[in-house]
């Protein structure tokens, strides 16, 4: 399961990021600098999301969720936890699927049903739009405008989807990507994780914490980072 997820992130990674960079900007979630946005995919998950939550509450830090429609009406109450700390809730699916190589109609349900899910929880419409692995499809992209959510990618990831990530090797992975004034992408959940994966995240967050107020970046939440 994991290393099929890798094989299907890999191609991504080589192709999307300098694609990313020249010629949609926006899709990368760049905002201005002096501080980052904070995302976290593939939750709610009933350990690695309380866990989450409580070093965010410590660090006093608000934050984006990039839900699975799936994983929310499994544990509706996690969900909840999540929207009433103040963060931002955002679409990642509905199940944790390649959206190429699903018909367009199983695409177009995914992103409906996962956006019905997260609509009736939170009361108010989601706004941003990550697909699995960060790959677009055309029909999901079109159902996504239908229902005008933007789509965002990353700028920055932890890599803290791996049994040998550490909170300082999920530091150092994001410190290679873009930082100051970008999406930084990490992982509150473990199912297209290796199990128990998540520890390193939350490990990394107070070493994350030293390094951007060492540079004075502020926390934000995509929509505090990033204009409709
Ligand atoms: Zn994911």
């Amino acid at each position: 399961m994991v290393a099929a997820a890798a094989a299907q992130v890999g191609p991504a990674v080589t192709w999307l990021p300098p694609v990313r960079r020249t010629l949609a900007p926006r899709l990368s979630g760049r905002g201005p600098r002096g501080g980052v946005a904070l995302t976290f995919d593939d939750g709610p998950h009933p350990q690695a999301t309380p866990a989450v939550l409580d070093v965010l509450d410590r660090l006093g830090w608000t934050a984006t969720f990039f839900v699975l429609g799936t994983q929310v009406r499994r544990y509706p109450g996690v969900a909840a936890a999540v929207v009433g700390a103040g963060h931002e809730i955002a679409l990642h699916g509905d199940e944790h699927r390649y959206l190429i190589g699903r018909s367009p109609r199983a695409a177009r349900d995914d992103l409906r049903r996962a956006y019905d899910t997260v609509a009736a929880l939170t009361g108010q419409p989601p706004l941003w739009w990550r697909p699995p692995y960060g790959v677009l499809s055309g029909p999901a992209l079109a159902t996504a405008r239908g229902l005008n959510l933007v789509p965002i990618l990353w700028s920055a990831w932890g890599r803290d989807w791996r049994a040998a990530a550490t909170g300082t090797s999920v530091v150092g992975d994001l410190y290679r990507g873009d930082v100051d004034g970008g999406m930084l992408l990490l992982h509150d959940s473990d199912v297209t994780s290796d199990p128990g994966a998540w520890h390193a995240t939350v490990a990394a967050l107070p070493l994350l914490a030293e390094r951007l107020d060492a540079a004075g970046l502020e926390v934000r939440t995509v929509g505090e980072h990033v204009r409709r």
